[in-house]
């Protein structure tokens, strides 16, 4: 007996059926003595849709009023599943994100939460009710309805569980857990039992689409174990957690792909002091998240400089470069949508050598051209051609033998 929080995503929500089939769920947890924190997505595509709406509209929505759309989506699934709850004879409240408490800093579709405010949720609970709250959502230090970034559901989830201090996390989704590789792509990719944090923050830097990197971020630092599960079946998933256990301690984890950056390239840049700075402080003042940033060595005073960026940024990247060239004296610039950020991932790799050698030779077999690299003490990611990506990561994944047992680091790979 203690505290569960759930969360589901769009596709466990998809419909009617399915939201019955959740609530069912929900009622033999609750059932079990637990008190329940329901957290919900959007049901199905409804946010893509928004999106797809608000872009009919403006090339780039105005950011507050898209979080006023964007933030509709979860409340027809949250009350449409207090619905079936109570339909089932159970007593269950919904609640907005600025209901429960969910209180965020001021930028807008990507606002980070500052604090957790559940008294209410508290009361609720304390009343015999089942709690069902809306993902992704949270209200700011101006009284403004703020959304946390796509996927933030996952992020609601996870404070919650922190603020209640929650017995367990389960983030229930289409997907088994966290799997060796996308399994759609790559067919014998294997679902792993347990990740750490670290690894866990670096697939989803790099793609893994199963788990948003905030929620990873707030795990780590609030120490909520994770449990990434299916809502379509009742197998064990996967555990975000600290340490793993020594069996699935491999030299390298997991291969992820990322195909929603895009790449410019700014050419004839001036190669002195304070100019990289001057870029990209510029950029980060129109909020756009760089990625990876490569800098040519410089030929008659002159450099190329290179950076990725999420694709919806693009068109506001492009802007700001523009003003920064005429500003420094630049050549120009090309912008780049059609490719895709291949990544390894494994903390084993930090006392091996060889693994970004072997991922290079891989990948030149096959003929694949890396244009760039980036790495962290756990991860090699290079960018490739977007028609490239899937056969990328099918090549490395054999590779590295990720789809049969764990090897041990480092002496047993094979
Ligand atoms: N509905 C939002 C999205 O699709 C949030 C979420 O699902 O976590 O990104
Ligand atoms: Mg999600």
């Amino acid at each position: 007996m203690g505290i569960v929080v759930q969360k589901y995503g769009g596709t466990s929500v998809a419909g009617v059926e399915r939201i019955k089939v959740v609530a069912e769920r929900i009622a033999k947890t609750a059932a079990q003595g637990n008190d329940m924190v329901v957290v919900v997505s959007a049901m199905g595509k409804a946010t893509d849709d928004l999106v797809k709406l608000a872009h009919e509209i403006s090339a780039v929505p105005h950011a507050r009023e898209m979080d006023m759309l964007l933030s509709a989506g979860e409340r027809i699934s949250m009350a449409l599943l207090a619905m079936a709850l109570n339909e089932m004879g159970r007593d269950a409240i919904s609640f907005t994100g600025s209901q429960a408490g969910i209180l965020t800093d001021t930028s807008h579709t990507k606002a980070r939460i500052v604090e957790v405010k559940a008294h209410r949720i508290e009361r609720a609970l304390a009343a015999g009710k089942i709690v069902i709250v809306a993902g992704f959502q949270g209200v700011s230090t101006e009284l403004d309805v703020t959304t946390l970034g796509r996927g933030g559901s996952d992020t609601t989830a996870v404070a919650l569980a922190a603020a209640l201090k929650a017995d367990v996390c389960e983030i229930y989704t289409d997907v088994k857990g966290v799997f060796t590789a996308d399994p759609r792509i790559v067919r014998n990719a294997r679902k792993l039992n347990s990740v750490t944090y670290e690894e866990m923050l670096e697939m989803a830097a790099s793609g893994a689409g199963v788990l948003a990197l905030r929620s990873v971020e707030f795990a780590r630092t609030h120490g909520v174990v994770i449990h990434c599960r299916s809502s379509f079946t009742d197998e064990a998933g996967t555990v975000v957690k600290e340490e793993v256990e020594q069996v699935e301690k491999a030299l390298v984890t997991a291969v992820s792909q990322d195909t929603s950056e895009a790449m410019i390239r700014v050419d004839g840049v001036p190669d002195r002091p304070g100019i990289a700075a001057k870029i990209f402080s510029d950029i980060a003042r129109e909020r756009i998240n760089v990625d990876m940033i490569v800098q040519n060595v410089s030929h008659d005073g002159k450099t190329d400089l290179t950076f990725t960026m999420p694709k919806e940024d693009l068109i506001r990247s492009g802007d700001a470069v523009r003003r920064i060239i005429s500003e420094i004296g630049a050549e120009g610039f090309s912008a780049d949508s059609d490719i895709a950020k291949l990544s390894l991932i494994g903390a084993g790799m930090k006392t091996d050598p060889g693994v970004a050698a072997e991922m290079f030779s891989a990948l030149a077999e096959h003929g694949i051209n890396i244009e760039m690299i980036s790495t962290s003490s756990i991860r090699i990611s290079c960018v490739v051609r977007s028609m490239d990506i899937n056969r990328a990561v099918k090549i490395i994944h054999e590779r590295f033998g990720l789809a049969g047992a764990p090897s041990m680091s480092p002496a047993g790979r094979g």
